[in-house]
């Protein structure tokens, strides 16, 4: 048995030569990695050697010739293919171990000049994966060092790779080249004449690997299956562990998505319940236990069956007040062994344990998908994430009324919170809990009342509460409504037409107004 290994990053290769020759494969290999066999004492063929021909152009030329691609192509089963290996004294390649430039990580680097770029982009490496893969009945291709020691012990085990084995490692060496040439094509079409790169390619490659099948989509009648970005950020709901629970379904991850971004805005220990994308309580308190109590107050009913977040880690008291309600999914940093104990008796909960990323609150929000996705027929909407954070000095008083120090926190508690309802959102807020939420209404006016509606009902009292509205009020009819509910203050955009006229109805009614220069939309 003949291998052939060529590999940038060197990492193990070693081990594995060494494995693969107490088995007695013959090793063949390129000049860097050569070198680091023989270095080692391994007995090693020089590809140069197999060819005729020296490695060329720096490096690049030196495995693509037909020796090589004879060896790897032939099918072992057509003996006219074995004859014309033999009538040019080709021997096979059984096994090829390949990784390629590291193109992904040159272009990562900030200033990485084009010429780089290109240097780092592997060609007899691809095409020797696309010749090894294409033949898998006959030739294992290995493409990541994970596979190695796998491989190892099967060939100890069996004396050969299974068709199983080859198979898979075939899908594999082809997703790695498809990855590696999105790479190159996300590089090169985003390129600017500046140098710069567009945030915007192009034409864009999405590349998403499948974490798991769902057993159905938003409804039993759809498919569904949930994937990853191929390089997720840290501290995004896909690098969470599921430590007990039913299976997630496609409606809780979406939630627990939403109730995960929002508790993660907050640097103070927060609470996030979700119900149908959007927030039915969030609170901040003094301990999760706290923010939980006052999150679920705001709504009781919705809260039943939610989805529950918090930005720190779950205690026992917390977790004996949270099993209380029905809860689908509970999102934590951690889960003390008394919070883990409370909920092995309701194994039904799915528990998710997620890190929090480095940084603050302000980062994490910043670490968001750096660009949002919107599918619609046969096409895509991309944008920015929306993750302006707005700074205190940026408010604009514009009422005779000023608010005062404890009103102004209320207020940018209830502008964080409508960020995550969706629109038009309507969000009272008193002493860093929510009083009440309206929200994905056609119009501001009924969301509005929706939410003191609600909070009538939850027996909340809507007096000196503060009110955020995602966008602008278009006239003074939504503003006296969540005046007549007991605002006593307001955040929205502004910049509408009829400012003057909202302006002059809070007056009137005797309540400050902040405008903030930025919308919220969210749908
Ligand atoms: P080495 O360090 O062994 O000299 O080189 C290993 C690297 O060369 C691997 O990343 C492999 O994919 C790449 N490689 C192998 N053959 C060729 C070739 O013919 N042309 C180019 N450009 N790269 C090759």
């Amino acid at each position: 048995m003949n291998a052939l290994i060529s590999v940038s990053d060197k990492t193990g290769v070693l081990e594995l030569a060494r494995g693969l020759q107490a088995l007695g494969v013959s090793l063949i290999s390129t000049g860097g990695t050569a070198r680091l066999l023989q270095d080692a004492g391994l007995p090693v063929t020089e590809v140069a050697e197999v060819t005729g021909f020296p490695e060329m152009l720096d490096g690049r030329v030196k495995t693509l010739h037909p020796m090589v691609h004879g060896g790897l192509l032939a099918r072992r089963d057509v003996p006219e293919h074995m004859a014309a290996l033999r009538a040019h004294g080709i021997g096979t390649i059984d096994l090829l171990v390949v990784n390629l430039y590291p193109f992904e990580a040159t272009v990562a680097k900030p200033g990485c000049a084009l010429e780089d770029a290109i240097e780092n982009i592997d060609i007899g490496g691809p095409a020797m994966v696309r010749s090894a893969a294409k033949n898998w009945k006959d030739v294992g291709v290995l493409t990541d060092a994970s596979q190695y020691e796998p491989v190892l012990a099967e060939l100890r085990e069996h004396g050969k790779l299974s068709d199983k084995t080859r198979f898979a490692l075939s899908v594999a060496a082809f997703n790695r080249i498809s990855n590696y040439d999105a790479a190159i094509s996300d590089y090169l079409s985003g390129l600017q004449e500046d140098g710069s790169r567009a945030l915007f390619p192009a034409q864009s490659n999405g590349r998403f690997v499948k974490l798991q099948d769902l057993r159905y989509g938003e409804n039993p009648h759809q498919q569904a299956a949930f994937y990853r970005d191929l390089y997720p950020a840290p501290g995004s709901l896909v690098s969470a562990q599921q430590l007990q629970g039913k299976e997630l379904s496609y409606n809780n991850i979406a939630d627990a998505d939403a109730a995960w971004e929002c508790v993660k805005s907050f640097d103070t220990p927060a609470c996030v319940i979700v119900k149908h994308a959007n927030p039915c309580g969030v609170a901040v308190g003094e301990g999760v236990l706290q923010a939980y109590e006052k999150a679920f107050k705001t709504d009781p009913t919705s809260a039943f069956g939610g989805i529950i977040a918090f930005n720190r880690a779950l205690d026992g008291a917390t977790a004996q007040a949270v099993s209380k309600q029905f809860v689908e999914v509970l999102i934590a940093t951690d889960f003390t062994p008394e919070a883990l104990e409370v909920f092995r008796a309701k194994a039904n909960v799915r528990l998710l344990r997620i890190e929090l990323p480095p940084g603050g609150a302000t980062d994490w929000a910043r670490g968001r998908n750096a660009v949002d996705v919107k599918r619609i027929g046969s096409g895509l909407l991309m944008q920015t994430a929306d993750n302006r954070e707005l700074s205190i000095d940026e408010l604009k008083v514009v009422t005779r009324l000023q608010p005062t120090p404890q009103q102004l926190q209320d207020l940018l508690f209830a502008w964080k919170v409508a960020k995550y309802v969706k629109s038009n959102a309507i969000v009272f807020c008193k002493d860093g809990m929510t009083m009440g939420v309206g929200a994905g209404q056609m119009s501001r006016l009924d969301s509005a009342r929706i939410a003191s509606i609600k909070a009538q009902h939850a027996g909340l009292s809507l007096q000196g509460t503060a009110v955020a509205s995602d966008a602008f009020f278009p006239f003074r009819d939504g503003l006296d409504v969540v005046v007549d509910a007991g605002a006593s203050c307001v955040i929205h955009p502004g910049g509408s037409m009829r400012d003057a006229e909202v302006i002059a109805a809070a007056d009137e009614r005797g309540v400050a107004m902040v405008f903030t220069g930025v919308r919220h939309f969210r749908h």
